[in-house]
């Protein structure tokens, strides 16, 4: 289950980083992206988070997760384009040979921390 895995890497990524901003301030919300190659669906790890961090302070952190496009590149005719499902062939001339440049199944790009001095805008 990959949606529990990358649920436990936001909740690792969380603790470091509230580890490591000074007191006052607290973690409001966490952008992730996901590829489509992980099969899960960004509804799907927000559930699982969630259920995760239930009655913890983790459980107010707002969870953005997009989902990345794939970028192949065909070595045969050099074409280069995007897909949302994994293909096998290129889109223009129908070859094999591809080179995915994107392969990491789940990122998580940055974590948003508002201090308690400033005010917190909502979103
Ligand atoms: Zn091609």
């Amino acid at each position: 289950m990959h949606d529990l895995t990358f649920a436990k890497e936001i909740v690792r990524a969380l603790n470091i980083k509230q580890n490591s901003i000074p007191n006052g301030s607290r973690i409001t919300s966490i952008n992730a992206a996901l590829s489509p190659l992980s099969h899960v669906k960004p509804e799907t790890l927000t559930e699982t988070f969630r259920v995760m961090t239930k009655g913890t302070e983790l459980d107010k952190i707002g969870l953005n997760i997009k989902v990345l496009k794939i970028e192949l590149t065909c070595r045969t005719c050099k074409h280069a384009f995007q897909i949302d499902k994994p293909t096998t062939r290129c889109v223009k001339c129908n070859d094999s040979d591809l080179d995915m440049a994107y392969s990491k199944e789940f990122v998580i790009e940055s974590i948003n921390v508002a201090d308690n001095q400033s005010q917190q805008k909502t979103s």
